[in-house]
């Protein structure tokens, strides 16, 4: 009889979505209080604010590049220092989750599926999230804590060394194609792009936002069903022999 090989075919098995990773800005947070407090601190109005940021994503600029419309020079990290000292501590609570985001971790826990958060966060945000998903993440882990920001790839290696999974047994959550979709893909995450906050909702009609997710949603909630249909399709192509 000849000798086991994990690599023989018939032993080579597709791989099915093990661990649902979750950005946090605009996917579990609604940023709209953060945004509006840098305006008011700016001493625009929000509308205005909001208008210009988003012509500067439109343009495939960083969001900084409205800061600069209003106050050249903006130094994002000394005035965040500034506020912080004045008592506005960059922060979000329950209260900033979108509203899918308890109802949908508490089906996938109860479906008994792994889920993560990982996204770049300061220091104390990432000890909110720690806090506030006590109990339902397996794993937070941050730019803070990983010394590497997205879009680096890095980070997405790092998460997967840390989950001890296959890259394509993960799949990544987050909301813009530049960020989370591309450098998640290139590390051969499966990726899901929700659609909503400002860089979603603008770059929805973009080539890449078609070609480049896994999946497209809408909202949280359809995650369990998504990657439910995901992994009996990927077992149905095992059961013919086929791996999509
Ligand atoms: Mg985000």
């Amino acid at each position: 009889m000849a000798p086991f090989r994990w690599d023989d075919p018939l032993y080579t098995l597709p791989a099915m979505i093990r661990a649902v990773v979750f950005d946090v800005g605009e996917c579990l947070v609604d940023e709209s209080r953060e945004w509006a407090g840098w305006a008011a601190w700016l001493g625009v109005p929000r509308h205005t604010f909001s208008a210009v940021f988003g012509a500067a994503l439109a343009r495939g600029l960083d969001p900084r590049e409205a800061f600069e419309v209003f106050r050249p020079g903006f130094d994002m990290a000394l005035e965040r220092e500034k506020r912080t000292a004045a008592g506005e501590p960059e922060w979000f609570g329950e209260n900033d989750l979108y509203p899918d985001v308890r109802i949908t971790i508490r089906v996938m826990r109860q479906a008994g599926m792994w889920l993560g958060i990982a996204a770049n966060q300061s220091p104390a945000t990432t000890q909110v999230l720690r806090t506030l998903f006590s109990g339902y993440a397996g794993l937070v882990l941050t730019s803070s804590d990983l010394g590497v920001a997205k879009p680096d790839p890095r980070f997405f290696e790092l998460l997967v060394e840390e989950l001890e999974v296959a890259p394509e047994e993960i799949l990544y959550v987050g909301d813009r194609l530049d960020h989370d979709i591309a450098p998640a893909a290139s590390v051969g995450l499966r990726t899901a792009l929700i659609r909503r906050g400002p860089w979603a909702t603008i770059q929805r009609d973009h080539p890449d936002a078609e070609r480049l997710p896994t999946m497209r949603i809408d909202g949280l909630r359809e995650v369990p069903e998504r990657v439910a249909a995901f992994n009996e399709a990927m077992a149905a192509g095992a059961a013919t022999g086929g791996i999509a």
